[in-house]
């Protein structure tokens, strides 16, 4: 198979068509010039995406698209953080087909592997070496703080493990093998992003220094609630729209989401500020409609039904070339796990050039 037959690149975003870093570059330092970034700039991203199940818009809207944006911008490593789903209980028969399922979409999405490197975490064991020595520089009582131990904790009573205790020294192990020096975060990760710093403070105020100040890269993205209305858009809630659900569903699943509570009757003004929908319409309408919606809602111009309506079919139109683009790729599940293996390659040889580095440092071997 010639190489144009292993490409599996995403059709979106189209400003996504930079110039990156050949994936597979095993020389593991160099960044691509168009890439450079002023002084003081990051220049090299990492992030990770749970292997959990559906790519929902959520995920969508709140991190991969801004993920692919990036990619012209700078050196992105993205990844399928399969050893993070483990910490909690999963079924080990349907793991493999969801970290390929999860990478599939994430390609279709805009994670284009010809201009950034996309892999996932279990493939790379040099990691999990690091994540053990920057375990010997992380306090107990650091790790005890974190909201989502607490939260994860408090969710899975039963299954408590070390290891979701020391998630968070896992994520600094992924970001600093690779020395990404900034990461693009959602709220509910910037105080791990903080740990990350600090275990990068401490270990080069140890043994010299080897650890660049991971940044953090703030990107506007909406908050999309649930359809239920009841907290973010979640698997575990049932209350999302999967990246996959076709226009059908997607129909069906909005002819019954929550919208503004206040709003009863047909010719009730509606709070558009307070609406979900309206959230998703910021997302998926063009700027002159999310503005009509706006004055029709306030003065009960138009109702919810038609609202729906209109939010289904600019879904559709804006959703349907990742899901042909996500079909394409799942009749070609080797070229997908030729590009994740290429991906690996490149962080491998990153991550072992840190290790040479940690290990002398730490003067073992
Ligand atoms: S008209 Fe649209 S924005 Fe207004 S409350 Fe109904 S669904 Fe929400």
């Amino acid at each position: 198979m010639n190489a144009d037959e292993h490409k599996v690149s995403s059709p979106v975003p189209e400003d996504g068509a930079g110039t990156g870093p050949a994936a597979g570059d095993d020389t593991g330092s160099a960044v691509d010039d168009s890439k450079a970034s002023p002084a003081g700039e990051p220049t090299r991203l990492y992030s990770g995406i749970q292997p959990t199940g559906d790519i929902h818009i959520g995920n969508y809207l709140g991190a991969v698209a801004n993920w692919a944006k990036l990619i012209p911008r700078y050196d992105c490593i993205y990844c399928v953080v399969d050893y993070h789903a483990i910490t909690i209980e999963y079924d080990p028969d349907t793991m493999r087909d969801a970290v390929l399922d999860t990478a599939t979409m994430g390609i279709a999405c805009g994670l284009d592997p010809d201009h950034c490197t996309f892999f996932v975490q279990s493939h790379v064991s040099e990691t999990m070496e690091l994540a053990w020595i920057f375990s010997t520089c992380t306090a107990i009582g650091a790790l005890e703080r974190m909201t989502q131990f607490k939260d994860k904790a408090a969710q899975h009573k039963q299954n408590i493990n070390a290891g979701l205790f020391t998630y968070p020294v896992l994520q600094a192990a992924d970001i600093l093998g690779v020395k990404a020096d900034g990461v693009p975060v959602g709220d509910d990760q910037s105080q791990h992003l903080e740990l990350t710093r600090e275990i990068a403070r401490r270990f080069n105020h140890l043994y010299g220094p080897v650890f660049p100040d991971a940044k953090t890269l703030y990107s506007p993205a909406p908050r999309i609630l649930g359809l239920d209305g009841q907290g973010k858009m979640s698997k575990s809630q049932g209350n999302y729209i999967a990246m996959k659900d076709r226009s059908d569903m997607v129909r069906k699943k909005l002819s019954t989401a929550y919208t503004d509570p206040n709003r009863l009757r047909r010719s009730d003004p509606g709070n558009p500020d307070i609406c979900n929908i309206f959230t998703l319409h910021k997302s998926f309408s063009s700027p002159d409609e999310v503005a009509t919606i706006d004055a029709e809602c306030r003065s009960a111009g138009i109702g919810c039904v038609d609202c729906k309506k209109k939010l289904g079919a600019n879904m559709e139109t804006a959703m349907s070339p990742i899901q042909d683009k996500y079909e394409d790729l799942t009749r070609r599940p080797d070229d997908v796990r030729d590009a994740l293996a290429t991906g690996a390659d490149r962080v491998r040889a990153l991550t072992s050039e840190t290790m040479t580095e940690v290990r002398q440092s730490l003067g073992l071997r």
